[in-house]
């Protein structure tokens, strides 16, 4: 058995001896000869064969050729395969290539057109094969294989997914490993698979079509397995994963699957897309699931995004792994040891009166560093933590409003940030109100900043708390307004008491005509529907001046204060 060699040749190895491989190669019986011995070293078998009798033809030393038994009779069959690969290597004159299964073994014969000159100055059309022998590693193999997993005969359908039929996440964990350990020196390729927006189908067409959706991807994601050689398997609802020889894995596989399948199943209400993530796997020492961890980041990194297919995983993402994995890791310690801090960002008026301040977390590290929150937010809103800090952080806000109280920053109102995690978590509402009341702090002075992304994900369940908050007495902010979709039916359908305007988006446009006309549009329309406007992102006088002149009033940016400590905000403030 030779398997290494074959994955190591993507190329055909013609004969060469300075000729061309197809017809007009002509060689003599010894150069045949010598080709074949020297292919012999590399292939499992290296023969010439008559694809018209099916017959293997003997180099004698005397320059003769002579005829030996049928050529299929290698895979034990009794008769010539069908669609022989020789034989149309000999009638299109180009190499063929193909893959004969037979029991546990699967031949890949290499079928090269040459012609023979013989000793009597006659040519000979005959064809060269070159095969290799592999053990067979697809289905039959696979199954047989998984079943005896750890040689615990577990059984098929303890191995295998009961409604796509492909490995399960455990028995694709343990036979990925040992395919890997048994050929550690191969390059290996982990690819995983998610459909986009996979729960919107069962909503949308009911679990049986769901079903007919895994079952369909499932199979074709199976088949690009079996042909590479591979193994694939349903990690669980719309996961799948593919452990492929990297020597077999193509990137246009991938992609004809994702376009059939959306053929198969886009409809006017729903697009198919699904996306694959790939590690090419560099240690094969690592867990099999830490591989399809790997492949997940880099599909990650696209989940949302309809034009991309397939993300590889690279040091940017290992990175961000790594940064992801320091967050979680440390949140809870650093949440009950108060490295979690709150820095104010002053909001002012023209002149620079300060009027209130925004709440804007910090982790502070034991080692002096300060996080900013761009590092940890979305890592926490992805791994379910995010409410708890959002908690400490209102707590801090309206302890802070609390000891305000009987002094000169009294009338002074603290903005405090929400993900829209927060709403399907916890029981805002109940929070909210239930600090406030503890503190004895008015509700009016604490205000509530949701993000207009926040909003939309429902807009029904966000109107409906908006409401009840805004019915306490606590104001609400839309925050972020221009950074996301900015939809007018948001305006329309959620009553806020504030709209925060990110200059962000606008640094972005050159033309300052055209922000100017944008800017000044937003602001009437605010106005128009009883909306406070709050600037952000002011950086200098200039823009101040602009955004006055367009009717804004309040504002918040580096141009007056950057976000800082609790305490020296205060001390500025008395400056
Ligand atoms: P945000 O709520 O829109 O906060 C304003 C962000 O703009 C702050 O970034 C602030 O430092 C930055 N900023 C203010 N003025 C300027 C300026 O003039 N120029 C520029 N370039 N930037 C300015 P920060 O503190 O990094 O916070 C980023 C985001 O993280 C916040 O955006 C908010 O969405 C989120 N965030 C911060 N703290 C919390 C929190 O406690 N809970 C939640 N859920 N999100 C938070
Ligand atoms: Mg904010
Ligand atoms: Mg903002």
């Amino acid at each position: 058995m030779k398997e290494s060699r074959q994955s190591e040749r993507t190329a055909h190895d013609a004969p060469k001896q300075g000729k061309a491989p197809g017809k007009s190669g002509e060689y003599t019986v010894d150069e045949m000869r010598r080709f074949l011995e020297e292919m012999s070293g590399k292939y499992d078998l290296a023969r010439v064969v008559d694809p018209i009798e099916c017959r293997i033809l003997d180099f004698q030393n005397d320059g003769r050729i002579g005829m030996k038994e049928r050529c299929y009779g290698i895979w034990n069959a009794e008769q010539k395969c069908v669609n022989c690969s020789s034989a149309l290597a000999c009638r299109t004159g180009c190499h063929q290539e193909k893959a004969e299964r037979f029991q546990d073994e699967v031949y890949f014969i290499q079928s090269n057109p040459v012609s023979l000159k013989l000793a009597d100055g006659s040519v000979f059309d005959a064809v060269v094969e070159l095969v290799n022998i592999e053990k067979d590693s697809t289905r039959e193999a696979n199954d047989r294989e998984a079943e005896n997993i750890g040689g615990r005969a577990a059984g098929y359908l303890a191995q295998h997914d009961s409604l796509t039929n492909v490995l399960n996440a455990e028995a694709f964990y343990e036979l990925g490993r040992t395919r890997i350990q048994n050929s550690p020196e191969r390059a290996w390729v982990m690819v995983t698979g998610n459909i986009m927006n996979f729960r919107l189908v069962n909503n949308l067409f009911g679990v049986a079509r769901g079903n007919e959706v895994l079952v369909r991807t499932a199979a074709m994601l199976r088949e690009i397995s079996e042909n590479a050689r591979g193994l694939c398997g349903r990690l669980g609802g719309d996961q799948f994963a593919m452990l492929l020889p990297g020597s077999r894995f193509r990137e246009e596989n991938l992609l004809d699957t994702a376009r059939s399948l959306g053929e198969v199943f886009n409809s006017g209400l729903f697009t198919f897309c699904i996306h694959f993530g790939v590690y090419r796997v560099e240690d094969p020492a690592i867990p099999v699931s830490v591989m399809c961890g790997r492949a997940n980041s880099a599909l990650r990194t696209i989940r949302e995004d309809l034009t991309r297919t397939i993300a590889v995983f690279d040091d940017e993402i290992l990175k961000r792994d790594l940064q992801e994995q320091k967050v979680i890791g440390g949140f809870e310690e650093a949440l009950q040891g108060g490295q979690f801090r709150m820095y104010l960002q002053p909001l002012a008026r023209k002149d620079g009166t300060v009027i209130g301040a925004e709440a804007l977390a910090r982790w502070c590290l034991p080692d002096g560093t300060v996080m900013p929150p761009g590092d940890f937010i979305e890592t926490l809103e992805n791994a379910g933590l995010i409410q708890r800090l959002d908690m400490h952080i209102w707590e801090l806000a309206v302890k802070q409003l609390r000891a305000w109280k009987g002094t000169g920053l009294e009338k002074l109102s603290i903005s405090v940030n929400m993900s829209a995690k927060d709403f399907y978590s916890i029981d805002v509402y109940e929070v909210l109100t239930g600090l406030v009341d503890r503190y004895g702090v008015d509700s009016r002075m604490l205000r509530l900043e949701i993000t207009e992304t926040a909003l939309l994900v429902d807009p029904e369940k966000s109107d409906a708390v908006v409401s009840k908050l805004r019915n306490r007495g606590f104001l609400v902010e839309i925050d972020d307004f221009g950074k996301g979709f900015s939809s007018l039916s948001l305006l329309k359908n959620i009553r806020a008491d504030v709209l925060k305007i990110d200059m962000g988006f606008l640094r972005e446009i050159r033309d300052d005509e055209r922000s100017r006309i944008i800017l000044r549009s937003v602001i009437c329309l605010a106005e128009a529907l009883g909306m406070d406007v709050i600037t952000e992102g002011v950086e200098t006088e200039q823009q101040l001046k602009a955004l006055s002149e367009m009717g804004c009033s309040h504002f918040q940016g580096y141009y007056f204060s950057k976000p800082i400590p609790a305490e020296e905000f205060e001390r500025k403030y008395h400056e």
